[in-house]
């Protein structure tokens, strides 16, 4: 398949006096991408993004957009969602003007941005409140229009700095579903987030950040071959679990009872899955095997270790 590169960034750095917010990061999204730059508060996922949205300057680096067929260090307003991390919205402006104020400078007609702005307010159960100020929703329906704000000019990119910050679990399912549908619009999206969780969801590939430093890029099924190795299994048995029996199994580094049926045993990551399989197969009274696999937080954890 063919692949189109739409934004290419090479070796980035940013200082603020003694931190270096954003150092050495290169990485690259091709159309149709949803990609995910997952560290922890500090990491500098939102000083990147701002960068590449030219918010700020970068120390060093190279930055190329491609997002209709022309090269340029920045794209134009109508091709480009931003929801920043930071509500930009103004806050005493009735919510349905202040969408459509913002899509028509992204370039969308009025009349259109109006439709589609209604239409979206209505599916996020907000149609009754657009006439009234942002100040006076809640912190996650102002997420919700913030996030219409991004996106209602239909962005050929979308930048979504902690999309998911602010709502609830239900909110932030929903949130999955629509980005989800961007992207099979068309829309290619670059996302940040500290919610390992949702991002697994959702991301085909993702950069994991920490410290300015790259500590992972590539795809997320990539991840989990190379790092997620360590398989951590649950056993339930017919009877009183062995669990001598169990921390004698060559590659059981931790066994630990769930109940007086069941235990929970993790192999080291040298312990292959055949192995494993096979020296189980040899248990007495074994009744289910449940795979535990590691998380994405589980992962980033371990790589943080690494590397300091
Ligand atoms: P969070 O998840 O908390 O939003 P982040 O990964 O987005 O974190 P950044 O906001 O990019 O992290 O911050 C990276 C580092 O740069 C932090 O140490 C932060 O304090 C610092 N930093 C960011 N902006 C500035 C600024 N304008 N002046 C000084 N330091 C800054």
């Amino acid at each position: 398949m063919l692949t189109e590169k739409v934004l290419e960034v090479k070796s980035l750095h940013k200082r603020f006096k003694t931190v270096h917010a954003v150092n050495d990061i290169s990485f690259e999204l091709e159309r149709g991408d949803i990609f995910a730059f997952l560290g922890p508060n500090g990491a500098g996922k939102t000083t990147t993004l701002r960068i590449l949205l030219d918010i700020i300057k970068a120390d060093q680096g190279e930055i190329q957009w491609n997002l209709n067929g022309e090269q340029s260090k920045l794209p134009e307003s109508s091709l480009i969602g931003y929801l920043p991390e930071e509500r930009g919205l103004y806050v005493d402006l009735p919510v349905l003007r202040s969408l459509v104020y913002l899509a028509s400078i992204r370039g969308m007609d009025a009349a259109k941005a109006n439709s589609a702005a209604m239409e979206w307010l209505e599916r996020m159960g907000l149609a009754d409140r657009a006439k009234e100020k942002l100040q006076t929703l809640s912190k996650g329906n102002q997420q919700k229009v913030q996030f219409i704000a991004s996106i209602v000019h239909k962005p050929a990119f979308a930048i979504l700095d902690e999309p998911f910050s602010g709502l609830d679990p239900l909110n932030q399912e929903l949130f999955l579903e629509y980005i989800r549908e961007l992207n099979t619009q068309g829309c290619t999206v670059l996302l940040s987030s500290h919610q390992m969780q949702l991002v697994e969801k959702i991301a085909r590939k993702i950069f994991l950040i920490n410290h300015g430093k790259e500590l992972y890029k590539g795809s997320l099924s990539g991840i989990y071959n190379a790092f997620g190795l360590q398989h951590t299994l649950e056993l339930i048995f017919e009877s009183e679990v062995p669990i001598e029996t169990l921390e004698k199994i060559n590659g059981a580094e931790l066994v630990s009872a769930l109940d007086s049926n069941g235990a929970k045993v993790v192999f080291s990551a040298e312990k292959k899955l055949p192995e494993i399989m096979k020296d189980l197969s040899a248990l007495q009274g074994i009744t289910n095997i449940k795979s535990q696999n590691s998380s994405l937080h589980d992962i980033f954890l371990e790589l943080v270790k690494k590397k300091s």
